[in-house]
Order: C-alpha cells, then structure tokens, then sequence
C-alpha cells in the first residue's frame, strides 16, 4: 500500500470559487482518501505532529489537467509554419508533409515527447484524435494497429493517461471525393472496415482507455455516421468529431445535404451525453440548441484556432445552452492549460468588448473536470475524496505569479509555473522537471527527424 500525505499551501476543491488554504490530502493507492482544510483553526486533532510527515506542496494545487483534443504529430509543425500568408486550408498541406515520415518508431518518439512536454504543463490525461492509421500509400502495417499502440506506449512513457481517439477517416470532400497522397494514410475503407480494425485493438496498460472519432462530415459520408456512433455507443466509449471550424465546412454541407453540419450529425445519431464536437467555432443558432438539448460537449481549442485564423467560437453562449465546455491544444501552436483556459474568457472579451463572461472556477472546471469527463475517465479531474490522485502544483514565487492572488492563476500563470505533477498518486514532475523524460532533447531529436 502507497500511502501519502500532501500539505497544500492552497488547494482548489471543487465547487469552490477560490482556493482554499492549507488543506490535507491523503491519498492511499492513487486515490484520494481525505481532504481536510486546517484553517481557520489549524488541524483537526493532534495539531503539528499530524503534518510532520505531510509532503508540503508549496503554491497552488490543482486536480489533474486534462487535453480533450491533440494530435501529437502536430507539434513538429510548430515555429515552421509562421512566416508565409495563406490559412487553415495552407497550413493543411504542410501538416500533410509531416505525415509522410512518421512510422510506429518515430511517432512513439514524437509522441512519447510531446505528451511529456503535456505532463510538464499540468496535463494528466490527454485525448489522442488518432486519424494516422497506416502505412505508405494507406497499405496496413503488419499489425493494423501498430500507430495506435505506439501512441499507447508513449503515453505510459511520459506517465500520463490517453484516450486513444480512434479516427474514422474515409472521404476528402463533404460530396465524397476520395482520399489521395497523404490522406490514403488515413483511410480504412469504409465504416465497416473501421470498425473491425479498431475492435481488434486492446490498449496495453491501465493507463489508455479506447474511444472513437469522427474526422468530421468532410471525412465520413452521411451514410456511414451512425456505424461509428453505434461503435462507440454499444461500447460506452467516448465519441469526438471536429465540427464547424470552417465556414466551408458549413457551407459545403449544406450545398450537399441541405443541414449543417450538426444538424447531419444530429440527424444520424452522433450527438449525446457522450459526444463531444471538437472547435463548433462556426455554429448557427440552431446548432448551438441541437448541441445543448442534447448536452453534447464541446472542446474549445482557442490557441490553434487563433493560430490557424479559424474564428472566435460563441463559448458563452455554448455555455449558457448547457453545453459542457472542455479544452484541448489540438495542434500544439502552444501546449499551456492556462493560456487555453483565459483565452475562452479574453477571446470573449474581445468580441464583446465587455469583461466577465467566466468565472476563474468555469475555466478551471473546464480544463480538469470536464475535460477528464469528456475523455471517459470520470474520476478523474476533482480533488475529492474517491477521486484519482492527480495534483498539479503551480508556483505563487515566480516572476509572473509573485503577488498574485491564488484564484488568479488562471490569468497570469503558465506551463513554466508548475512544478510537480502528481498522476494516479506517483510523482511524474518534481522542480519543474520530468523525472524521467528529457523533454527539450527529446523534441529537438524526434522533430528533426520528421520535419517538413
Ligand atoms: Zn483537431
């Protein structure tokens, strides 16, 4: 049995709008046993000799951090994309480029570092959207699953949880054109074929749960929706699919199917408690009511879709129709919880030109609990007793929080800020580093060797 007491100068407890002083948290085998707050009146019984052996957390303590969306291999794009003109739709063809040279050893390498880098910024579980199925020309690797299982192995190399995200991923165009070049690396086929290549996939470890996805109403036709959804629905897996990032997306959809495209998900069965509509930054009224009455979720990205010049998504008003709203760094322009998480509140302001649209405790509910939530691990995200041992220390001492009230973090903290990460009760960062990946080195190697 792994017993510890952890002393948190301040810990966020859910359902709070601040954090809380001085709180005891025992954790018995990764899993949280007592919260105890010790002020006003200091501990409960014994007094000091209680906490001689209590590990001091000095700073803020937050639950665990999750990344509802990424697409690891996206991060050796960054810094080589910034210098020309052009848009999402440009910066496709060079994302398309990177594809070419991964294979199961370098994508467990770019990958094994990048979730490391996540781990270093709070991050405790991450959802993989997972569409680089196989081989050169779209021809299977000897196993079907090979990438999937390297993205597998490289979570539980950097220590964190994955929700592999298996993509179905079959057309190039809403009207069904047919994959070429890059994306026949994609392609299963049809629905079907998907279905039973990802079936005959187990994650190796306690660490990776399966999930599915819908590359969007571009990639899968209308036709072959409810396969995917019925998948993932029999098995009460997670189901994402990117939605409405583009008004071209919106505006082909419609040109074919006369809906939108949450009206055409809706139509096939896709949205529910379980499914979460990655971007939705272009939504029509009648989405945003589709995707509330349907308490379908809704992952923002805010750093890629301001890097790709995608649009500002209508979050509050996501919000306020019950959506719940989970975030995710999608194309790692940026991997930094905080920066995503006051971008949903700043993005706002600059639509509105009014201020307060989130409460610190919304973005921080949107970045733990939700995202674990989205991701299937609702255990996750909450420092409560029952919960999972995920702490997330950030420091009050450093050159951008100094004098910064706790609550505050959210709008002045960032990666560089925290300093231990706690995941499933095992120390994973300690002093800002991760104990057991070299995060700088390994980036620099495994991008060099897939870079366009
Ligand atoms: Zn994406």
């Amino acid at each position: 049995m792994t017993s510890t007491r952890w002393l948190a100068e301040y810990a966020w407890l859910p359902e709070r709008a601040a954090p809380t002083p001085e709180v005891l948290i025992e954790t018995v085998n990764g899993r949280i046993t007592a919260v105890t707050p010790l002020s006003p009146g200091g501990p409960p019984d014994a007094g000091v000799d209680v906490l001689a052996d209590a590990v001091r957390l000095p700073g803020l303590t937050l639950p665990g951090l999750a990344n509802a969306h990424s697409h690891a291999f996206h991060r050796a794009l960054r810094g080589h994309t910034h210098g020309g003109r052009g848009d999402f739709w440009s910066w496709r063809d060079q994302m398309y480029a990177v594809t070419a040279r991964l294979n199961p050893d370098s994508y467990l390498a770019l990958a094994r570092a990048v979730y490391a880098e996540m781990a270093l910024a709070g991050i405790t579980c991450v959802g993989e959207f997972h569409y680089l199925h196989h081989g050169a020309g779209g021809t299977p690797y000897d196993d079907p699953n090979a990438m999937s299982a390297a993205l597998v192995e490289a979570a539980a190399h950097a220590g964190i949880r994955l929700t592999l995200l298996d993509t179905c991923y079959l057309t190039a165009t809403v009207d069904g054109q047919p994959l070429t070049g890059s994306q026949l690396r994609f392609g299963d086929g049809d629905a079907l074929r998907w279905a039973d290549r990802v079936s005959a996939f187990t994650p190796d470890g306690r660490h990776a749960r399966l999930g599915a996805a819908i590359h969007s109403v571009r990639a899968v036709p209308a036709e072959q929706l409810a396969t995917v959804a019925g998948w993932a629905h029999r098995r009460d897996a997670p189901l994402h699919v990117h939605l409405s990032e583009q008004p071209a997306e919106n505006d082909a959809c419609r040109a074919v199917h006369g809906r939108t495209p949450t009206g055409l998900l809706a139509d096939h069965g896709v949205l529910g408690p379980a499914t979460t509509a990655v971007h939705a930054t272009h939504p029509t009224s009648g989405d945003v009511g589709l995707l509330g009455e349907s308490r379908t979720g809704v992952c923002l990205c805010p750093t890629t879709e301001r890097d790709l010049a995608d649009g500002i998504g209508p979050a509050r008003r996501m919000a306020d129709a019950g959506i719940p709203l989970s975030l995710g760094s999608d194309s790692h322009a940026v991997i930094d919880p905080f920066e995503e998480a006051r971008a949903v509140e700043l993005d706002e302001r600059l639509r509105t030109r009014k201020r307060g649209h989130f409460a610190p405790a919304e973005l921080l509910h949107a970045a733990s609990a939700a995202g674990h939530a989205a991701l299937g691990w609702t255990d996750a995200g909450r420092i409560a007793v029952g919960g999972r041992a995920d702490l997330v220390t950030v420091r009050l001492d450093s050159v951008r929080t100094a004098g910064v009230a706790p609550a505050g973090v959210w709008f002045a903290a960032g990666a560089a800020d925290v300093t231990q990460v706690v995941v499933d009760g095992r120390v994973l960062v300690r002093d800002g580093h991760h104990l057991t990946v070299d995060v700088p080195q390994e980036l620099a190697d495994a991008i060099a060797e897939v870079a366009p």
